[in-house]
């Protein structure tokens, strides 16, 4: 069994206009992604390949009115299933009782495991996330909650320190804040750790979500220097990961950051960016959100003898 795949979750990330004036993705330094496109990722509408990379433009409005959302859009991502129209609207946020009821049954970590492959969810988490959670004062997320639901361990501060996880803030500055002692760390670096686990599982998966805090102006970093430091993360992925076996993949729920006059939401596709082995029998199944863990379940299981 050689086939692996890392899976890159970027939360708001949509396809936007080539246009630094408007798009924080053509604005930001991004010069990793400028060598892998030999152009920017923005004002695409149909797919795109150019040397080892592929984007396919990815519906995420799912043939439901209004601006898509986190908890459905994950939703769709992580099970295939139409998660707004089978609840109606899209819905924001955390998963509500209906869509962790999809979860449960469809998630993409359980499918995997019930094919015989290992799963990692490479974020890691503090004691003060799961004390806040038992306190009620917040939820898990959709990725958070497909991983427990499927039995993965989540990582924490420990892993953090031996490299073994990355923190979504990518650089570990949050946790040394807190007063953790984990070492501070560049998003280069984060990618480079990322890929060096993401060789010892089947799957693994990352969520990143300063993108949306970012063009939602919950957080202090401008979504120009957010871009730049996910640009760096890939970066670091590509140059440590085995790209003869690992299928790169980043894509996001809906898109946002693309588009800086406005700090909502938007109906714009998103790239599903396709990087390394597999790319093009993956990527050609993939039209909307509900396609990609579908195609990439099926892509690991051929290796697997299903
Ligand atoms: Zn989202």
């Amino acid at each position: 069994m050689n086939r692996r795949a890392l899976l890159l979750f970027v939360d708001g990330l949509g396809l936007g206009a080539d246009d630094p004036a408007i798009n924080p993705v053509v604005a930001a330094h991004t010069p990793c992604l400028d060598a892998l496109l030999g152009r920017k990722l923005a004002g695409l509408t149909a797919r795109f390949e150019h040397d080892g990379a592929l984007v396919v433009p990815t519906d995420a409005t799912l043939g439901v009115s209004g601006l898509p959302q986190s908890a459905t859009g994950q939703t769709a991502l992580l099970t295939g299933l139409n998660a707004p129209q089978l609840v109606g609207r899209h819905i924001t946020a955390f998963p509500t009782k209906a869509l962790r009821e999809l979860l449960t049954e469809h998630n993409i970590f359980s499918r995997v495991k019930a094919l015989g492959g290992d799963v990692a969810l490479a974020n890691a988490y503090t004691e003060e996330y799961f004390a806040r959670v038992k306190a009620g004062e917040m939820r898990h997320a959709a990725i958070t909650f497909s991983a427990l639901a499927a039995g993965v361990s989540l990582r924490g501060v420990e892993d953090l320190v031996a490299g073994r996880a990355v923190f979504h803030d990518l650089t570990n500055e949050r946790p040394r804040s807190w007063g953790y002692d984990v070492p501070e760390i560049t998003p280069r670096q984060a990618g480079a750790n990322l890929a060096a686990l993401a060789g010892g599982y089947h799957l693994t998966l990352f969520e990143f979500f300063l993108t949306d805090l970012s063009a939602h102006h919950r957080i202090d970093q401008p979504p120009v220097a957010v871009v730049a430091m996910l640009d760096a993360l890939l970066a670091g992925v590509l140059e440590t990961t085995d790209l003869s076996r690992m299928l790169v993949m980043l894509t996001s729920d809906h898109g946002n950051i693309e588009d800086g006059r406005v700090d909502t939401h938007t109906r714009n596709p998103i790239p599903t960016l396709l990087i390394g082995r597999g790319r093009r029998d993956v990527g050609e199944k993939i039209a909307s959100l509900t396609d990609i863990t579908p195609a990439l379940v099926d892509w690991l299981a051929e290796d697997m003898g299903h």
